[in-house]
């Protein structure tokens, strides 16, 4: 069909193209559809038996105005997982590349002329935006580098864990994950308190401890257990352990959400 046009586009025009052909009731003469139907027609009038296929054995057999009703359906029908789905696919993207390549048609209009110029369809221009558009989102929230911490997911839809999670939990794994969390180092930096150390291991600032997201779920005293808790379940899902992960790392991969929602709630 030409440049600047998607197998969407191929498959609307070869509907377009059946539906004009199947207008034509002499369209309909001898073809495959046709003979079902006075398949379908016999079947209704003339008795069962009549219609095995030869050398069938009983009526617990497919009839063959049974099987031709059934292929019927399966050609109508545009559901997924149907073999000649991904036949049809395999067309759709050869007519809509470049015809010169694959002796495919130019796009023309109804009556079959040349169209002057070369259209661009909506669905292309789509696709072309929405492949610009994620590389950039990327690159802009890298740029950010939200409190150097924020680590963003390799494939590009959020992991579900966290927004099946209650209200509150989620919104402290967001929290943490962005480096909004209220932690000594974000207090600090909001110029919320005088100091970053960690109240929880150190109430009197004797040690000096920086209370960072990294303290809170490796080293903090206060919350031993829970981290236990948290690391060999993480061990256990990807075989890492503890001193291999950082926690930006930790709270963007799917696999250690659960581990990490149930430390969030515990602690
Ligand atoms: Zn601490």
């Amino acid at each position: 069909m030409g440049y600047y046009q998607e197998a969407y586009d191929a498959e609307c025009a070869a509907i377009a193209r059946a539906l004009a052909v199947a207008a034509r009731p002499q369209a309909w003469q001898g073809s495959y559809l046709h003979r079902c139907d006075r398949a379908d027609d016999a079947r209704r009038t003339r008795p069962r038996s009549d219609l095995r296929h030869p050398g069938e054995a009983s009526d617990s057999n497919p009839t063959q105005a049974g099987t031709c009703h059934r292929n019927r359906n399966q050609l109508v029908s545009s559901a997924q997982g149907i073999p000649g789905n991904e036949v049809a696919d395999g067309w759709a993207k050869l007519a809509a590349s470049e015809p010169d390549e694959h002796g495919a048609e130019w796009l023309t209009r109804a009556d079959g002329t040349r169209l002057p110029e070369r259209p661009t369809s909506l669905a292309h221009l789509r696709r072309r935006a929405s492949e610009k558009k994620c590389p950039e989102a990327r690159t802009w929230c890298e740029r950010r580098n939200l409190n150097g911490g924020y680590v963003l997911r390799k494939k590009g839809k959020p992991d579900p864990t966290p927004t099946r999670a209650e209200k509150r939990t989620a919104s402290r794994f967001y929290q943490l994950k962005s480096g909004h969390a209220i932690t000594g180092v974000y207090l600090k930096s909001v110029v919320n308190r005088p100091d970053d150390h960690c109240w929880w291991c150190d109430p009197k600032n004797i040690s000096g401890t920086q209370q960072t997201r990294d303290h809170l779920f490796k080293y903090c005293s206060r919350w031993k257990d829970q981290q236990a808790g948290l690391w060999a379940r993480v061990k256990e899902a990807t075989k890492r352990g503890k001193q291999k992960w950082r926690v930006g790392d930790l709270l963007a991969d799917e696999r250690c959400s659960p581990a990490v929602l149930d430390f969030l709630r515990s602690t």
